[in-house]
């Protein structure tokens, strides 16, 4: 984080100081993180980057400073509904606020200009597409500005997952306003983002104040995807019986599949997508809010603004697009700080299935590479076999100090790994072999030497390849080709189907030249093996406990799976 210079704080016209406003106008008692050095650097007049998670307090970053500073503080805002509760809240706290969007009649919108002409505001909220209207510049021109707020201010991006072609626009604050602080906020941190911001605002020579993206009460866990559906009852029927929950999946006929077997299971799920009455998804949204233990199944529709503070799950059925994709959505889980937890079920036909929504897209070819880099990104997420939480961070350019979270499934559970380069020559040459046409199942066959009919069809039982597989077994060989996947040394290709094809890295593995290891199982497997030994009443002998602060259903589950393993090995736990 760059750190701005620590000139004191100019005193206001009327004397009031930051931390006095902040009592007796907000309430608060104080400061959190970084917003005392944020508000001090836009109250002196400079401009910044604000990259802060969900809930972090980014508002009054902004909304602190436009009270100190002579003028009014100018809010653009992507949502109608956003802007609307916030203007209501500081009004309550007797601030003069307004918002000026599509919702106005013709009088009320003027009224508002009156008053911003008249110096009668202390922050106005905006929609973006107004903002830049002639008429709005014009207005804003003869008022005295405080500073420009840009919230959400990842709808710049173009390759983000909220793109806004209104937001574009705002460039042309900068060039007619130079002198009047920006200040740019967004939850949405990765490096591309980021750089698209200060590009687009020009915020070139601005600092960028950057939280720590951590949420330690959410544990990540991603699991092997068989039966989905019946992995998530599970899933919740054992862990979070009773718990609010959101279950995110991709389509709105899964959406209502999903919650309708819940159901059934006895879980109360509602469903919420796009495509539902909007009578019934604000009944829907209002019993998930207000009642306890829903469990809401939804599309990405669903989420924006939702503020509950115990929602004690996220799960994803389908992979998200994205490492911010997911890690906005899992950030809806645990707003309170109690333990919650990020549960995902994915596997290989996730992949093949968001390359191909990529490829079929409209979008220019900078939109799909990018797009591919970021599901890779989220791919390796799934498929690592080191510390969940690491690694998301890391995406965000943030170091974690420590080896591991002790609150993901890998630092519970550490995978067992195993030299692949055998394993994966075998692949990668059943690839070559075979022309670079087939999907997994026709490969798998051919690598365990099974006699299906396309296999003799293509007189593939007569290559060299044929059955040289025969040490693992299908499902095996599935986690292997995944892993190939998630580390480039294989690829999935949607124009050719789902062929699986080599790419450049593949030949260094060939060669023998690049070291491959690999988790021995699917992520989750072990998990389940042994709750199911322990189900089986099988007692299990003490071993040393995980570190972290493992609950005791997962530290059993631990020592059982450890027990195993050293009976694997023959030696006592
Ligand atoms: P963001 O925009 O970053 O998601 P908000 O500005 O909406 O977050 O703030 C989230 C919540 O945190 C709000 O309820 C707000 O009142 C609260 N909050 C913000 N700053 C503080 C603080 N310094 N102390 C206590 N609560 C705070
Ligand atoms: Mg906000
Ligand atoms: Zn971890």
């Amino acid at each position: 984080m760059s750190v701005p210079s620590t000139a004191p704080l100019p005193a206001p016209a009327d004397g009031r100081d930051a931390l006095s406003v902040l009592h007796s106008v907000f309430g608060l008692p104080g400061f959190r993180g970084a917003q005392g050095e944020i508000i001090r650097h836009v109250t002196d007049g400079g401009n910044c980057l604000v990259l802060m998670p969900t809930g972090g307090g980014k508002s009054l970053c902004y909304q602190l400073p436009s009270l100190l500073r002579e003028g009014c503080g100018i809010v653009v805002s992507p949502l109608i509904a956003l802007m609307r509760d916030q203007v209501a809240g500081l009004i309550e706290a007797g601030v003069n606020a307004a918002a000026l969007n599509s919702s106005l009649t013709p009088q009320e919108a003027s009224d508002i200009e009156r008053r911003l002409i008249a110096g009668d505001l202390d922050l106005l909220y905006v929609a973006p597409e107004r903002l830049v209207t002639p008429r709005c510049l014009s207005l804003l021109a003869q008022a005295k500005v405080a500073l420009f707020a840009i919230d959400e201010a990842h709808c710049v991006s173009q390759w983000g997952h909220d793109f806004r072609p209104e937001y574009v626009g705002l460039s042309i604050i900068a060039e007619r306003f130079p002198d009047v602080p920006r200040i740019a906020l967004t939850a949405t941190a990765d490096e591309l983002t980021r750089k698209e911001i200060v590009e687009r605002l020009q915020l070139m020579d601005a600092p960028q104040f950057v939280s720590s993206f951590d949420r330690p009460n959410i544990r990540y866990e991603i699991v092997d995807k068989r039966n989905a559906v019946s992995q998530l009852k599970d899933f919740i029927r054992e862990r979070h019986a009773g718990d609010a929950g959101v279950v995110y999946c991709l389509s709105r006929n899964r959406v209502e599949e999903v919650a309708a077997a819940l159901d059934d299971a006895g879980i109360a799920a509602l469903p919420y997508h796009a495509g539902l009455d909007s009578s019934v998804r604000s009944r829907n949204q209002d019993r998930f809010l207000n009642e306890d233990g829903i469990v809401i199944v939804a599309t990405i529709a669903f989420g924006m603004g939702i503020d509950k503070p115990d929602v004690r799950f996220v799960a994803h059925l389908d992979l998200p697009k994205s490492i911010e994709a997911y890690y906005q959505e899992t950030g809806r889980a645990g707003r309170d700080g109690k333990p919650s937890a990020a549960w995902m079920a994915y596997g290989l036909s996730d992949i093949v299935q968001q390359r191909r929504m990529i490829d079929e897209s409209s979008g220019s070819d900078d939109f799909k590479r990018v797009s591919i880099g970021k599901l890779d990104a989220l791919v390796g997420l799934a498929e690592t076999p080191h510390c969940r939480r690491r690694r998301l961070l890391a995406y965000f350019g943030e170091i974690v100090m420590g080896e591991a979270c002790g609150n993901c499934d890998n630092c519970l559970t550490p995978p067992k790994m195993r030299d692949g380069k055998v394993l994966a020559q075998k692949l990668l040459s059943c690839v070559y072999r075979t022309g670079q046409r087939f999907g997994a199942m026709h490969l798998i066959d051919v690598l365990i030497g099974r006699l299906t009919e396309k296999v003799t069809q293509f007189g593939h039982d007569k290559l060299s390849v044929f059955g040289i597989g025969r040490e693992l077994n299908e499902k095996q060989w599935r986690t292997v080709l995944r892993q190939l996947v998630a580390m480039g040394h294989l690829r999935s290709d949607s124009e050719a189907f789902g062929a699986l094809k080599l790419t450049d890295s593949s030949r260094g593995v060939l060669r023998g030249e690049t070291e491959v290891w690999l988790r021995e199982e699917a992520p989750g497997t072990r998990i389940r093996a042994s709750r199911e030994k322990s189900r089986r009443g099988n007692p299990a002998p003490a071993a040393a406990a995980p570190q972290g602060d493992a609950d005791p259903e997962l530290r059993a589950r631990l020592r059982s799976w450890r027990s195993e393993v050293a009976r694997e090995r023959g030696v006592p736990a």
